[in-house]
C-alpha cells in the first residue's frame, strides 16, 4: 500500500468517527520550546492546557515533524527519520481509553479491502503503564491480545507528560513483530527493532505539579476533561505494508536512495557503511525539501544550522560515496517527486526551494576543500603533540570560517581517530552569541523570531546541537 493511501485511509477512518480533518502546521513553530513540530500534538497544545478552546472535540490530521534528538539514528537503525509524517487522532474532553484503543486496533486490523490496514493480529504487541489496569483490561476485551502481549512498563517508556506542571497521564504503544531475521524474541523489552512500535496512545488523565524528569513529580489529582493524544507514524506503517526492510525503502524516499546510487555507482546491499550513508542522503534530501518549503533557510543558528546540516552531510555522503558534481540538482527533484502528490506547494514552490538547495550546497563545496585542508592540517599537529582531542576553536574556526557544522568535524576528525572538544566549541559558541547579542543590543534590531529563540537558548545554553536536542520536550 503506498504511503499517500495510508495516509488517506487514516483522516477517512477518523472522519468518518466525527474527528474534523486539520491540516499539517508548517515545521517552524512558533512553540518556544522547540525548533521545529516534532509531534502531532504540537499545534494543539494550547488545547490541552486549557489556554484555549478547540472549535471541535475531536480532530485528526497528518502533521510534519523533523527530530533533531533523531538525527544521528538515521539510516543505522530501521525506523527513525529525521524528517516523518506522524498521523494523529485527538479528542479534547470527548472519548477516552475504550474509544481510542478501539480505533487503533480496528484500523490497523480491519482487513485492507475493508478500509483497514490489515496488520496480521497475531503480531501485534501491546506496551501499558504498569498502575494502568483499565488499559489493560480495554486491551484484553477490544483485541483480545493475550496477556503475555500485553507488557507493563514503567514511567521511562509509558508515561507522558509536557516536562511542565499540566496534563500527564499513562500512555500504551502498539508494536509489530517483524519477525526472528531482525532480532531475538521477547517483546518490546527485548528487542525494538524486531518489535517495532507504530502507534502510540497518550491518556491525559492527570494533572502533575512541578518536579524533575520522568517521575519526580507530585500528582495533583484527576483532569476535570480527560483527553485523547494519539500518534502513528505513516513511514513505519508504509515500511510494515510494503514489507520492506526499513524506513529508507518505502515509497516516498526509494527513489531517492536509488538515484543516489545509480549517480555513485554504489550498489545498495553490498556494503554495510555505503548502505547506511545512502539512507542518509535519501532522507536527508527529503528532510532539507520539506524544511526549504516550509520557509526555513539555512543559516548558522537555530533553525537555519539544523537545515545547513542536513543538507551538507546528506552532500557529503555523496562525495564520500565517489560523486564529485554538484548532487542536489540530481536528488532535490526525484525528492520533489516522492512528495509532491501530498504536497502539492512543493512543485508549485520548487524554483524557490531548488535555489536556495543549490546555492547552499555551492557554497558548501567552496570552502570544503579549504577547510578539509585546514582541518587535516590540525588533525596532523593534534597528533604530532601526542594528543587525541581536537581543540574547540579549531572546530570553531571550521565552523565560523569554513560553514563546517560541528557533526561534519566531528565525523572528519573521528575518521582519523580524533576527538573534538565539544565543550570548549560550545563555550566559544556561547561566546559569539553573547556578542551578538550585545550587538543587537546596541542596534536595538532584531527579528521577532530570532528574539523568541534566544530566549530560548538563553533558558537552555550553548547553541551546540546538544541544546538544540535538549529543548526537544517530551511529546507524544
Ligand atoms: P521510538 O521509541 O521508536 O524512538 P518514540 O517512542 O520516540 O519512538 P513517539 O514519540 O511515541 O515515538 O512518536 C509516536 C510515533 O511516531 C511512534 O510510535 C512512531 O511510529 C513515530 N515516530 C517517532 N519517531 C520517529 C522517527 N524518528 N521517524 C519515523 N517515525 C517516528
Ligand atoms: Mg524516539
Ligand atoms: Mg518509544
Ligand atoms: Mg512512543
Amino acid at each position: 500500500m503506498r504511503t499517500a493511501e495510508i495516509r488517506r485511509r487514516f483522516l477517512d477512518y477518523f472522519a468518518e468517527r466525527g474527528h474534523h480533518r486539520v491540516a499539517s502546521a508548517p515545521l517552524p513553530t512558533p512553540d518556544p520550546t522547540l525548533l521545529f513540530i516534532n509531534a502531532g500534538m504540537v499545534p494543539f497544545k494550547p488545547y490541552f492546557t486549557g489556554e484555549a478552546t478547540p472549535p471541535w472535540d475531536r480532530a485528526t490530521s497528518v502533521q510534519k515533524c523533523v527530530r533533531t534528538l533523531d538525527i544521528e539514528e538515521v539510516g543505522k537503525t530501521t525506523r527513525h527519520g529525521s524528517f516523518f509524517q506522524m498521523n494523529g487522532n485527538f479528542s479534547f474532553g470527548d472519548y477516552f481509553k475504550e474509544d481510542a484503543i478501539r480505533f487503533a486496533w480496528e484500523l490497523s486490523t480491519n482487513p485492507q479491502d475493508q478500509g483497514g490496514y490489515g496488520l496480521d493480529p497475531d503480531r501485534i504487541w501491546a506496551t501499558v503503564h504498569h498502575s494502568d489496569d483499565e488499559s489493560r483490561e480495554i486491551w484484553r476485551r477490544v483485541s483480545g491480545l493475550p496477556d503475555d502481549r500485553i507488557v507493563a512498563r514503567g514511567d521511562e517508556d509509558n508515561f507522558w507528560s509536557m516536562g511542565v506542571p499540566g496534563p500527564c497521564g499513562p500512555c500504551s504503544e502498539l508494536y509489530y513483530d517483524r519477525g526472528p531475521a531482525y532480532g531475538p524474541a521477547g517483546g518490546p523489552e527485548v528487542d525494538e527493532d524486531r518489535y517495532m512500535e507504530f502507534w502510540n496512545l497518550v491518556f491525559m488523565q492527570y494533572e502533575r505539579g512541578a518536579g524533575p524528569g520522568k517521575s519526580g513529580f507530585p500528582i495533583l489529582g484527576e483532569l476535570p476533561r480527560r483527553n485523547i493524544d494519539t500518534g502513528m507514524g505513516l513511514e513505519r506503517m508504509a515500511s510494515l505494508l510494503q514489507g520492506v526492510d526499513n524506513l529508507y525503502e518505502i515509497d516516498e524516499t526509494r527513489p531517492i536512495l536509488d538515484h543516489a546510487a545509480k549517480l555513485t555507482g554504489v550498489r545498495y546491499g553490498a556494503d554495510h557503511e555505503n548502505d547506511v550513508r545512502l539512507r542518509v542522503i535519501a532522507d536527508h534530501v527529503r528532510t532539507g525539501l520539506m524544511l526549504l518549503a516550509d520557509g526555513t533557510a539555512p543559516g548558522n543558528e537555530g533553525r537555519g544550522y539544523v537545515l545547513r546540516r542536513i543538507l551538507r552531510r546528506a552532500v557529503r555522503a555523496t562525495r564520500l560515496l565517489g560523486y564529485q558534481d554538484p548532487a542536489l540538482p540530481e536528488l532535490l527533484p526525484v525528492a520533489r517527486d516522492c512528495m509532491s502528490p501530498s504536497y502539492p506547494e512543493l512543485a508549485e514552490e520548487f524554483e524557490r526551494i531548488s535555489q536556495q538547495a543549490y546555492g547552499e550546497e555551492d557554497a558548501f563545496r567552496k570552502t570544503l576543500k579549504q577547510g578539509t585542508t585546514v582541518l587535516d592540517t590540525a588533525v596532523e599537529k593534534t597528533k604530532a603533540d601526542g594528543g587525541s582531542t581536537l581543540a574547540g576553536a579549531q572546530a570553531f574556526l571550521l565552523h565560523d570560517t569554513y560553514g563546517f557544522p560541528i557533526d561534519l568535524t566531528l565525523e572528519m576528525a573521528a575518521e582519523q581517530g580524533v576527538e573534538v572538544d565539544r565543550d570548549g566549541f560550545a563555550a566559544l559558541m556561547a561566546e559569539q552569541r553573547e556578542r551578538a547579542r550585545a550587538d543587537a543590543r546596541n542596534r536595538k534590531a532584531g527579528a521577532a523570531d530570532t528574539a523568541a529563540l534566544r530566549t530560548v537558548l538563553d533558558a537552555n545554553g550553548p547553541t551546540d546541537w546538544v541544546a538544540y536536542e535538549a529543548l526537544e520536550t517530551e511529546s507524544t
